[in-house]
């Protein structure tokens, strides 16, 4: 055998010149001591707050707890396996989700990862489930109305685009239903939904998720999910994870809606995570930073300015009074973050009118800026009219004789309130909406007996869109009523009204 040693030395040479050294420098820290979902680790002398850590057996951790000796990890994942004593690593990252349009249709947990046995998620990118609200400059005043489809909001309490607007109220008096709603009516409307579940039965998910699919809104979407029976860091990490969702679509110029339900949920969990981290309690123990949680969280939405693309997220959160009581620590902290908020009422909804929402304590602080002109046009005089109703309505509860016009005022209150009640999953689309309130407003249903109002009000806006159909077109495109149409829908409504009073016998 022939050796060449020319040969052999340029191999070795080769292989030193490309020799690369690979010291991996991993921090690594030691359990102390574990259990409820926390660990505390003694080692991890330069962990950054917030970062994640991995234990043992491949479940990450999130360090929020920076002591001297030691460092407080939230587990996000089971402790089962994990000992006092094992090891600890760095992972020199931020906690962040998957995101993109690939998780449209999709029920995610507070990670990200798929829990509806549809198979992986094939996400093109991720995001951290913390980020920097947008500044000042960043923004674009809330201008642009996001529908609900529910006439009491719609008409009295309108949303926009980029505005946060709080649902609260009693236990089951329809805040959730009406979050559904909303999301049910942005069928073919461009924007996404995201829709956090924070410490619910999982199942009433499951039956939300087939109400979303029965009604084809899984197909715009994404169900995030931190059920009763997860872990509180999971539970609190949800509503972060959502909003990192929404932010990537509404950083590409769409625009989204965000609800979180519950936030008292939330804040119960984070208490309980905080206790024990051995936080020092404050008012109803909750940590000092709570306001905090939820301002940080509800500031991430806005409507962009042109140059980010004009995209835009509205948040719906959820927040659950105890016997009505507004002034509860939590409630007046997200009250107080908020641009408004609809409140429900356990009276109103058993009395029947659901959607229960009080129209003395809601307010939407963006007001008329996000309605559309025809809309502004017509229920400016409803609210005023309920306001006079509810006051003479408790005035007049005991007295038998009562003036013309106070009966008068009476009537007119009835049908206001027979107008504005809806059942679950029928919004309504605002040319309609218009057309019923103009109606309403005008006195064209003083004489309709209270039962029929409903009746009549469905048959009205289906033989306007038969005989009148200029009429809704109009108002769809131009958003506006003039006087011209105006004049038309008078005319258009009487008609009606003779004909459908000779139905009834009237
Ligand atoms: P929870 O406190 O349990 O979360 P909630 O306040 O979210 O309750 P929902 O679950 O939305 O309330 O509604 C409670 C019940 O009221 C449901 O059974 C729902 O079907 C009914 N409901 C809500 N809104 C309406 C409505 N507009 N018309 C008829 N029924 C309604
Ligand atoms: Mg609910």
């Amino acid at each position: 055998m022939n050796i060449r040693p020319n040969e052999i030395t340029s191999i070795i040479k080769q292989q030193i010149e490309n020799y690369d050294i690979k010291i991996k420098n991993e921090e690594v820290g030691q359990i102390i001591q574990i259990g409820d979902g926390i660990a505390r680790v003694y080692g991890l002398d330069n962990c950054m707050y917030g970062e994640l850590v991995e234990f043992s057996n491949g479940t990450l951790g999130m360090a929020l707890n920076l002591e001297e000796d030691n460092v407080g990890c939230i587990l996000l994942g089971s402790e089962s396996g994990i000992h006092e004593g094992d090891i600890v690593k760095r992972t020199g990252r931020k906690a962040d989700v998957p995101v993109g349009e690939a998780l449209i249709g999709r029920v995610v947990n507070a990670l990200g990862q798929p829990i509806d046995g549809k198979g992986t998620i094939q996400a093109n990118a991720t995001r951290p489930i913390e980020f920097e609200a947008a500044g000042v400059v960043d923004r674009k005043s809330v201008s642009v109305p996001l529908q609900t489809g529910i006439m009491a909001i719609d008409a009295m309490f309108p949303i926009g685009r980029g505005q946060r607007e709080l649902i609260i109220g009693d236990r089951q008096t329809g805040k959730t239903s009406i979050a559904i709603d909303t999301i049910i009516n942005q069928k073919d409307k461009d924007v996404i939904c995201v829709y956090v579940a924070i410490g619910q039965k999982a199942s009433s998910l499951a039956k939300l998720v087939s109400t979303l699919e029965q009604h084809g809104a899984m197909n715009y979407t994404i169900i995030v999910s931190a059920t009763a029976s997860e872990l509180a860091p999971l539970q609190y990490i949800a509503p972060y994870a959502g909003c990192a969702m929404a932010e990537y679509f509404m950083y590409k110029g769409k625009d989204t809606l965000i609800v979180y339900d519950d936030l008292s949920k939330h804040a119960v969990a984070y208490r309980a995570m905080s206790l024990l981290l051995r936080r020092p309690p404050g008012r109803e123990a909750y940590p000092g930073d709570v306001f905090y949680l939820h301002s940080r969280l509800l500031e991430r939405s806005a409507r962009l300015s042109e140059e980010l693309g004009g995209g835009s997220m509205t948040a719906l959160p959820i927040i659950e009074t105890l016997a009505g009581d507004v002034s509860a620590y939590i409630p007046t902290n997200v009250i107080s973050i908020t641009d408004g908020q609809i409140y429900l009422e356990n009276e109103l909804f058993f009395a029947g009118i659901r959607p229960a929402v009080n129209v003395g304590l809601s307010v939407s602080r963006v007001g008329g800026a996000a309605q559309t002109k025809a809309m502004k046009k017509v229920s400016g005089r409803l609210r005023l009219d309920l306001a006079q109703y509810r006051e003479l309505e408790v005035f007049t509860q005991f007295s038998s004789e009562l003036d013309k016009a106070t009966q008068e005022m009476l009537d007119q209150g009835e049908r206001i309130v027979e107008t504005l009640k809806q059942p679950l999953y029928h919004p309504i689309p605002m040319h309609h909406q218009v057309i019923i309130i103009f109606a309403v407003t005008n006195k064209y249903l003083w004489d309709i007996p209270i039962e029929k109002v409903k009746d009549f009000e469905s048959k009205l806006v289906t033989f306007i869109d038969t005989q009148y159909s200029q009429i809704s077109e109009a108002i769809n495109s131009t958003k506006e009523l003039d006087d011209k149409n105006v004049e038309m829908l008078k005319s258009a409504i009487e008609e009606f009204k003779k004909q459908y009073m000779d139905e009834i016998g009237g």
